[in-house]
């Protein structure tokens, strides 16, 4: 399992659950898989039906997503294709044929395909390996997104009672998970859930005063990256867009309101990184699983929780750090009342305003967010910090609220100055090489007539700016690299990472398996602008001056400083903090404090250091642990 994990799929380790679902499934039997968005599903179908004799059926109503689904399978040299009602009737015979023959491993079918005459008599002739159920929730009133017909998904148990069934869902309460199980007559499957935590999402809520100023901020931390921006009515959309397209943002709109070609082709832009920031109502979203949206943000409040996680959900798919920023307001909260109170059903009324009551709870927190919402979905979330919310780490919430418009455009970029996730997913990379392969990406991808994330993720190109492969043998190495993607991509972008290694004097790094990447070169970042508040705050250290005296002298908060300090220190390696350094036993026991913590979050580390130290006194540590090893 392991090695076709790494050949096909270029990974070097399991996800939680994963090996265990995909064992259950190779015995020959049924299960039910629960797992967030983002937490490798589709790898608990394809890499049994990989291993298996004969091809997997995979039942998804995203219509819209199967092609790329089954390029991406393809890119990896797994032979897959799909049937549903885009594809001419020639090519389904076609596409018949090769899985007749066996040519196919994986063959997508939309739901109602099952009620096509014949089709269940094609199927007979085919060795089915599994039946994988994507979206299993929809085969469920009770469900968000119930589709009639799914209930044509009931007769596959009883037509094919050998061949196992992996159901499987991002979203399904107690009841739903019930419903699954009865309406496709699993026998006795073993349940996977797995936790609906997503620690490489942050999450924060900052006063909608001027959101366009906030959005604007926040968007110039993510220069050149996706980012999806929910509005509450089709105007809106329209308007946020207008109003940042006019300060030089790439940006497309998604709402009911458009005609079905032009939804299609704004989504298309999107999914291929034509244009970076979509303006959207919430009916964008379902059939989108493009892996690296870096932020997503909320211009109003969301009508639910459910509505909310679902939504934040799309972001950092692929495990890389992203932002979900919520701008509240109460003003919005009237405008929904106004909405509630025109809803005729009392009992639907009264549900409604529950679950908007929840939201402005969200809005108000003083405790951890991400506590609030794995509760709100049942999960006793171990931590009381988590150390990756605005609540955990205020630190969050500086960039959307404290800089003045002037000072955002300076503002560069830090990768993970949002987000200290996992250290293991703390990869410093070669900005202007990364930019590099992000260009060639979208080359090999418009050649091939794909989405650019089906030729390398953003993490594959991360890795590969960060430890400059110099061979095919160093390029196996990087996650997302397997054998197939090697030999058609391989010397492409060895070339390209090998010229950029010359011309820099940069020196292949190991990749030692499984070792956290945590190797700090950066030899191009953008400047801290002459002028700007953080030049300010660097002059000050450089004559020597200690945070107080810095924060004094500019009438702004120690934490302020810190969070320049911050920023300076990770864009000039070579500032002088000599300083501000904290004295050799207490960095000791601070460093230590982080590895036993595993992360690089303040709080669990204050947590096993005691009140005696401050917040701040670790925030200047961590900088000498992250930027000075
Ligand atoms: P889901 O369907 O649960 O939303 P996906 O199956 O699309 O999630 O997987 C999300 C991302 O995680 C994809 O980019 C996928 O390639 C990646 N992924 C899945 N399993 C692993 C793994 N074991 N190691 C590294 N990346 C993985
Ligand atoms: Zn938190």
């Amino acid at each position: 399992m392991k090695d076709a994990l790494k050949r096909y799929f270029g990974y070097e380790a399991f996800r939680p659950l994963q090996e265990e679902i995909i064992g259950r499934v190779l015995n020959g039997k049924d299960c039910l898989v629960l797992m967030p968005t983002g937490g490798g599903k589709s790898l608990c179908f394809q890499l049994p039906a990989i291993i298996s004799d004969g091809v997997a059926l995979a039942v998804s109503p995203l219509i819209s997503l199967m092609k790329d689904q089954v390029d991406a399978l393809r890119t990896n040299g797994i032979e897959a294709d799909f049937i549903n009602s885009t594809v001419p009737p020639a090519e389904i015979n076609r596409i018949m044929q090769s899985a007749k023959n066996g040519k196919l491993k994986v063959l997508y079918i939309a739901p109602e395909r099952l009620s096509v005459p014949g089709f269940e008599n094609f199927l007979r002739t085919l060795r089915i390996s599994l039946i994988a159920i994507d979206e299993a929730h929809c085969i469920s009133e009770w469900g968000h997104d119930f589709r009639p017909d799914y209930r044509n998904l009931r007769s596959l148990r009883q037509k094919f009672p050998t061949i196992p069934i992996i159901a499987l869902t991002a979203t399904a309460t107690a009841k739903v998970r019930g419903d699954i199980v009865m309406q496709l007559g699993l026998d006795s499957p073993q349940i996977f859930i797995s936790s609906f935590n997503r620690p490489n999402l942050s999450y924060a809520v900052i006063p909608k005063k001027n959101a366009l100023r906030s959005i604007r901020a926040l968007l110039d931390t993510h220069k050149g990256e996706s980012a999806i921006i929910y509005c509450f009515s089709r105007g809106d959309t329209e308007k946020v867009a207008e109003q940042l397209a006019q300060y030089g943002f790439k940006t497309a709109v998604y709402h009911a309101g458009l005609t079905a070609p032009v939804r299609q082709r704004n989504q298309e832009r999107f999914i291929r990184d034509e244009v970076d920031i979509m303006v959207a109502t919430i009916a964008f979203g379902m059939g989108i699983d493009k892996p690296d949206v870096r932020l997503v943000i909320h211009h109003s409040l969301p009508k639910s929780i459910e509505g909310y996680y679902q939504e934040t959900g799309r972001a950092g798919r692929d495990g890389l750090p992203a932002e979900c920023v919520l701008l509240f307001s109460y003003a919005d909260k009237f405008k929904q009342d106004f909405f509630i109170n025109k809803t005729e059903d009392t009992a639907e009324q009264k549900n409604m305003r529950e679950k908007l009551d929840e939201v402005v709870r969200y809005g108000n927190l003083a405790t951890c967010r991400r506590r609030f919402l794995l509760r709100y979905f049942n999960e006793n979330y171990g931590e009381t910090v988590c150390g990756n919310c605005d609540v955990c780490e205020p630190s969050l919430k500086e960039v959307a609220t404290n800089d003045t418009p002037d000072e955002i455009g300076s503002r560069s970029r830090v990768p993970n100055r949002t987000s200290y996730g996992e250290l293991s997913e703390k990869l410093e990379y070669d900005m202007a090489l990364f930019e590099q392969l992000r260009a060639l990406r979208t080359q090999e991808a418009t050649a091939m007539k794909v989405p650019p994330y089906v030729v390398f993720g953003d993490k594959t190109l991360r890795e590969m700016a960060t430890f400059f492969p110099q061979s095919v043998k160093a390029l196996l190495q990087i996650t997302g690299v397997g054998d197939k993607k090697c030999a058609q991509f391989g010397e492409t972008f060895l070339t390209v990472i090998h010229r950029y290694a010359q011309e820099h004097d940069l020196h292949e790094k190991t990749r030692q398996n499984g070792a956290d990447a945590t190797t700090i070169i950066r030899t191009d970042v953008k400047p801290v602008y002459p002028g700007s508040t953080h030049d300010e705050t660097r002059q000050l250290l450089l004559k020597k001056m200690s945070i107080d005296e810095i924060a004094k002298c500019r009438g702004l908060a120690c934490g302020t400083i810190i969070s320049h300090i911050e920023t300076v220190t990770a864009v000039d390696p070579l500032v002088d903090i000599a300083h501000l350094k904290p004295s050799h036993d207490r960095l000791k026991m601070i460093a230590a404090a982080f590895t036993q913590s595993k992360g690089t979050a303040l709080a669990p580390v204050r947590q096993i250091l005691g009140e005696s130290y401050s917040y701040d006194e670790l925030r200047v540590a961590r900088i000498f642990i992250l930027h000075r090893p």
